[in-house]
């Protein structure tokens, strides 16, 4: 048993995103191999598996993910608008092998809590002793009348980063100068909340380019959206937002957003009218991902309880289930916040594992936006947990003022192209 990493350099290494007190000293009794499977390579399970072994190395940790290389949903909005090739988004293993965690490409179908347990589609079964689970997001083909799994291979989500977002920014590049594009954006709460309307802002650059004459509807469930102030600033310098030459249209509330779709035909209906798209996004209402729900983890809203200190799971002990699929109160569905609870989560199980007490965590979180050419902006958060456990809460945090000078929104830029290079690199690296 090697342990590299003490006390101290371990915590330095969990940098501001989880400020854990106390891990513990290493373990260091001569027993059984203590063994996490974490389900699902994505930015928390992968982020949770590499700060596991930088916990502690003695812990075999098992990571279980069915893609070979993982795309980031963050900047795939840039592929959309054509500023980013599908490549720079594109992440291996190899890093997280390197670290001796040992990764299988395969599909878990069930966990099961009491037998310590997980089994995948290929037949295989690996026991443990704490289960991370880290599916992220599934979407409800059951809210929105004529919309499936079939139809979304055409009329795509693109809300997992991938061959669907090659496909739609197909259809984007094949549409027509003086096309439609019609999004339908989902009801809260969902993967992060300012990705719809950073789409169409990419695509808005795009069709600015490229098509001029192309107009973008965005037809919204809710009655107002993340960062909403400073995406209709930048639609109004970029895109004639509020003027009767738009390019962009967001029509708000439950009556606006699309009741049915025709699939041939591109057509959706709300209260109002039939609107038919040239191309169109519909990102459904979400729920945690499906094995979330068949390893009976899940709430009757399709999200999962979790003690927010350590993550585990309130319906079943010794799982712990960390980013979107989670009901991280007061935290938002983001990239950098699973990345934060996952540190968080890691130092929980280590302490778990080694009989020691978990420190007190806190948590952050930043989003930044690229609305059009040099124009970013950004929220970011620090939270720690309240007194009473029974929510994360705001300590400080800050968003790009509205009256930001152009150099300031184009320093968010080369920020958020940072951020990504950043979190990429403590995720995989
Ligand atoms: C368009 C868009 C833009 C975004 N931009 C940002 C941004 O700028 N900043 C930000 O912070 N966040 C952003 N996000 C949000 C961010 O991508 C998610 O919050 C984040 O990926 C959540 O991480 P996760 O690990 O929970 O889920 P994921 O990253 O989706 O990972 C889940 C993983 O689990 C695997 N999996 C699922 N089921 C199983 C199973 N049964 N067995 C094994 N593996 C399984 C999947 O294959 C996947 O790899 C954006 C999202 C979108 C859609």
């Amino acid at each position: 048993m090697s342990i590299k990493l003490n006390r101290r350099t371990f915590i330095q290494t969990l940098g501001a995103a989880a400020a854990v007190g106390a891990i513990g000293t290493p373990y260091l009794a001569f027993g059984a191999t203590k063994k996490v499977v974490v389900v699902g390579g994505g930015t928390a399970g992968a982020t949770a598996a590499k700060y596991l072994r930088l916990a502690d190395e003695s812990i075999e940790v098992t990571l279980i993910e069915p893609n070979k290389d993982y795309y980031t949903c963050y900047l795939s909005n840039e592929v959309l608008g054509g500023n980013r090739e599908m490549d720079s988004i594109k992440f291996g293993y190899e890093g997280l092998k390197k670290r001796g965690i040992k990764v299988v490409h395969d599909y878990v179908t069930g966990i099961d809590a009491k037998a310590k347990k997980v089994t995948t589609k290929g037949g295989e079964s690996f026991s443990f002793d704490r289960c991370i689970v880290a599916p992220g997001v599934s979407m409800r083909y059951d809210t929105l009348e004529g919309y499936d799994e079939k139809a979304a291979e055409t009329i795509t989500h693109a809300w997992k980063a991938g061959p669907q977002t090659v496909t739609l920014r197909k259809q984007l590049t094949d549409m027509k100068d003086g096309g439609t594009f019609v999004l339908v954006a989902p009801p809260n709460p969902f993967r992060c909340p300012p990705g719809p309307y950073e789409r169409a802002s990419q695509i808005a650059d795009y069709f600015k380019r490229e098509k001029p004459k192309s107009k973008i509807i965005i037809l919204d469930a809710k009655p107002k959206f993340s960062k909403q102030g400073l995406f209709t600033q930048g639609w109004e310098k970029f895109y004639g937002y509020g003027t009767d030459n738009s390019m962009i249209e967001w029509r708000p509330g439950p009556d606006a957003t699309a009741q049915k779709l025709d699939a041939k035909t591109l057509t959706v209906t709300n209260e109002f009218d039939d609107i038919k798209a040239d191309v169109l996004n519909i990102i459904p209402a979400q729920h945690a991902g499906t094995i979330a729900k068949t390893a009976g983890l899940t709430n009757d809203k399709g999200w999962c309880p979790i003690a927010l200190d350590t993550f585990e799971s309130t319906i079943h002990k010794n799982v712990h289930i960390i980013g979107d699929a989670a009901i991280a109160k007061g935290m938002p569905k983001s990239g950098y916040a699973a990345n934060s609870e996952a540190k968080v989560c890691a130092a929980a199980v280590a302490a778990a594992l080694n009989g020691t007490e978990m420190g007190t965590p806190s948590y952050v979180n930043t989003c930044y936006s690229v609305i059009g050419k040099d124009w970013g902006i950004s929220v970011a958060s620090v939270h720690k947990l309240a007194k009473d456990k029974s929510k994360i809460i705001k300590v400080s945090g800050g968003l790009t003022p509205m009256d930001a000078s152009a150099e300031a929104h184009k320093r968010e830029v080369g920020y958020a192209h940072s951020w990504m290079k950043n979190i990429t690199d403590d995720i995989f690296g």
